[in-house]
């Protein structure tokens, strides 16, 4: 698919791009990191599992939403916050930048669309809700500098579609959230952010 500068609402300010599925097709993703970590599988859906638990969810600051997160994710299981914390900040996180870097290119319409945006003067964001985001960015071959702010749904507190992250995204733009267009792969996550502050939304399909 091509996405060009038409999908650009009139009083668009500040385009906000997902990241995971949506500035590179995540296909074929679980079977690289099944392949790349085969006895991390049952972490790996722990942590699949703790995510949908508290998908929306909003604490209003990185150290209580982690804290919120692992805690969540060792509940019931035989491991302590702690141990689910060094886990996916030194071995999952890292694990996805490497499969990244091996496997994945950003999609093809990516940076005609951003040099599109900068012509029009619109500032460009990524939100993801995922951590390691800039690091991500990189292992696609990106240069951070083609966005204005790079940052992580769960650096803000939260996790899509809490509203609160596009007051705070918009805030920090200095533009109202229904000047922003969020552009991403998920109707659940991207989609319902957007309608949850009335901004417009373009759904990327893969
Ligand atoms: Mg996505």
């Amino acid at each position: 698919m091509q996405i060009s500068s038409k999908i650009l609402k009139s009083d668009t300010k500040v385009v906000v791009f997902d990241l995971d599925g949506t500035l590179y097709s995540k296909r074929g993703m679980v079977k690289h990191m099944m392949s790349a970590a085969p006895f991390d599988w049952r972490m790996m859906l722990i942590e699949r599992s703790t995510r949908k638990q508290l998908k929306g969810i909003w604490t209003g600051d990185e150290g209580s939403f982690y804290h919120l997160y692992f805690s969540t994710m060792a509940h019931g299981h035989f491991f302590s916050e702690m141990y689910a914390k060094r886990w996916y900040e030194t071995r999952y996180m890292p694990l996805m930048v490497k499969v990244l870097q091996k496997w994945y290119k950003p999609v093809q319409w990516l940076l005609p669309f951003l040099q599109q945006c900068r012509e029009q003067g619109l500032r460009l964001v990524v939100l993801s809700d995922y951590g390691h985001t800039k690091e991500k960015i990189q292992a696609l071959g990106l240069d951070e500098s083609l966005f204005d702010w790079v940052i992580s749904a769960p650096e803000l507190g939260g996790l899509k579609p809490a509203p609160e992250l596009m007051a705070r995204v918009a805030a920090t733009m200095g533009v109202l959230p229904q000047q922003c267009l969020l552009v991403g792969d998920r109707e659940d996550t991207d989609g319902e952010l957007a309608k949850s502050v009335n901004a417009p939304f373009y759904l990327v399909k893969q």
